[in-house]
């Protein structure tokens, strides 16, 4: 509760007004839902809440169906993002990519974003107060598209939701209720290129992903 009061502090500082409306979920149309979106991507390209807006080129909003029941999200942008302005564009996001096409998808079906906006110098890990700053924007984001599953790529992201440290090889699979969502944990794209024996399990975890947000 105090970790929510705390998300909702951040959203009002960062100019957000009807937090929890209904109209911020399904009942939107989707010209509105887009035009929420480029609200967003306007405050994020301006926004400077952390020290990360001083190494970015551009912050990276996420991209893909606004009406998607299932979210990927990593931790934050890579060189290659940071450039585009698009999520999961690099060695990474192509790995993701061919997983959901051979999965019978195209990666436009979902949404695609991050927990930070801005890609870490180095492309360090984000620091919990990082992800904390940058969080409001991800929930708005989530609370515009309604998805019924956030699947997370990775240990950092799963971290963001849950507030506390993921053993990610232990937790992948793992569905927990969060909010009235679902989340299922499972390894972040990058990790499987340095570790290609897990590929498959990415593999199988994105289906089953997609099965439990699509199931009815
Ligand atoms: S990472 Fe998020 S909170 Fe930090 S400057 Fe970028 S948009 Fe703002």
């Amino acid at each position: 509760m105090d970790q929510l009061k705390k998300h909702i502090k951040i959203l009002m500082e960062l100019g957000f007004e009807n937090i929890f409306t209904e109209e911020g979920s399904a009942g939107m149309d989707i010209k509105e839902k887009e035009k929420l979106m480029s609200q967003i991507n306007e405050q994020i390209q301006n926004c400077t809440n952390c020290d990360l807006y001083k190494s970015r080129t551009q912050a990276v909003l996420g991209e893909g169906n606004l009406n998607a029941k299932l979210m990927f999200i990593g931790e934050a942008p890579g060189g290659e993002e940071d450039k585009q302005g698009r999520p999961f564009v690099g060695r990474a996001g192509k790995l993701l990519t061919k997983l959901i096409e051979a999965a019978g998808y195209r990666r436009e079906d979902f949404y695609i974003a991050n927990i930070c906006k801005c890609r870490p110098p180095g492309n360090r890990t984000p620091t919990p107060w990082e992800m904390e700053r940058c969080f409001p924007y991800l929930k708005k984001q989530i609370e515009i598209i309604d998805p019924k599953v956030l699947c997370l790529l990775g240990a950092t992201a799963g971290r963001a939701f849950l507030n506390r440290n993921v053993a990610i090889t232990k937790e992948r699979g793992s569905i927990i209720n969060w909010e009235g969502r679902i989340l299922y944990l499972t390894f972040h794209p990058a990790y499987v290129l340095r570790n290609p024996d897990a590929e498959i399990t990415l593999f199988e975890d994105i289906k089953k992903a997609i099965q439990i947000a699509y199931q009815e």
